[in-house]
């Protein structure tokens, strides 16, 4: 595939490194990669990964305008697994670009895993796979942290959501009239805690899960104790809900930017974020306009992977490409 203007770039895997047994950073070069725009600040940027099709090829995509609907048109077996990721790193230095990413190595009791993290575990120097992340020219779009005027901001997440967190909060450090930064971040264990170049006044907080169910530590850290809900068990689709989108279709408050006081940004598990969420809004009485709860994957559910949908798109919200 040549590279373009419109569709996925092919990423070559240049380093990997195994920060601990939950996380694996993967570090990506190639000739198509010059086309990404790598002017930051990055945040929570999300990028799509499209992954070797079932004969271990990539998929065969035109460079032009419709080239998700082209990818969709392909027949199973060639089409390969799209899925959600976020960028942990992203820079052009002496004429290489590199984009980085932070793969976390679920696997069940049973050792089943998704075909997203079987690829990162299996991944050697050489392997290949497709990028769609934002190209130079293009106007921004796939970033939901968006805290406007808050003086404070407070980013609570679990694994899956460490790698847009730290981002967030190396950006941060970088900008200036930043706010205050208070970060919870829920890992399997305390081997997890990584390397965050945060600003000195920033606040990280790993939270170690240990033995407790998912979703206690962050509840904890917001003063809290998570109650199972069955009655949020019956849908397939993520929490999304942004001051700006609503995956619900839920009304959304007239007041869209964060207003001075705290901006909550949440991500991780979605059932987990949908407690935090009730928790904040409901019983805390937080504004709409101040919070972003984002569901990054869903127990027991295989993501759909498509551009569709708020989750699932590496674009805007509102799912333009
Ligand atoms: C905007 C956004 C940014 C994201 N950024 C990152 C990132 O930088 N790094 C990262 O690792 N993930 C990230 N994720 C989450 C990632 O997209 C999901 O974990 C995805 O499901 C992984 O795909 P898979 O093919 O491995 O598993 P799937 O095929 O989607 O799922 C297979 C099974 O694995 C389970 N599963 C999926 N993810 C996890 C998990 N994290 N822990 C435990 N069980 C899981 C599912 O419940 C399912 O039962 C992000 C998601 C979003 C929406």
């Amino acid at each position: 595939m040549m590279s373009g203007a419109h569709g996925p770039v092919r990423g070559i895997v240049e380093s990997i490194e195994d920060l601990s047994s939950t996380f694996r950073r993967i570090t990506f070069s190639g000739q198509e990669l010059q086309d990404l725009a790598t002017d930051g600040p990055f945040y929570d940027q999300r990028i799509k990964l499209i992954l070797p099709n079932t004969a271990g090829a990539l998929p065969d995509i035109p460079d032009s305008e419709d080239w998700y609907q082209q990818w969709l048109a392909l027949p199973d077996h060639e089409r390969g697994i799209m899925r959600t990721y976020s960028i942990r790193d992203l820079v052009r230095q002496d004429d290489t670009t590199r984009l980085t990413v932070d793969f976390v190595l679920h696997f069940a009791d049973n050792g089943s895993t998704g075909p997203a993290a079987a690829w990162a575990a299996e991944a050697e120097v050489g392997s290949e796979l497709l990028l769609v992340a934002p190209r130079h020219g293009q106007p921004q779009s796939g970033i939901e942290f968006a805290p406007g005027d808050a003086d404070e901001v407070v980013l609570l997440g679990d694994e899956s959501a460490a790698p847009a967190i730290a981002r967030i909060v190396e950006d941060l450090k970088a900008t200036t009239a930043a706010p205050r930064v208070c970060a919870y971040i829920e890992v399997p264990e305390s081997a997890d805690r990584l390397t965050i170049d945060a600003p000195g006044d920033a606040k990280v907080t790993w939270l170690p899960r240990g033995a407790a169910s998912a979703g206690e530590p962050l509840a904890d850290a917001l003063g809290w104790h998570v109650e199972p809900d069955a009655s949020d068990e019956s849908s397939d689709d993520l929490l999304w809900e942004t001051p700006v989108f609503s995956a619900s279709g839920e009304e959304l408050t007239e007041a869209a930017a964060p207003q001075s006081g705290t901006y909550y940004w949440i991500a991780g598990e979605s059932g987990v974020i949908k407690r935090l969420r009730r928790f904040l809004v409901r019983e805390v009485g937080v504004d709409r306009a101040q919070v972003a709860f984002m569901g990054y994957w869903r127990h027991g559910v295989a993501m759909r992977g498509q551009l569709t949908g708020a989750s699932n798109c590496y674009c805007t919200s509102q799912g333009e490409l």
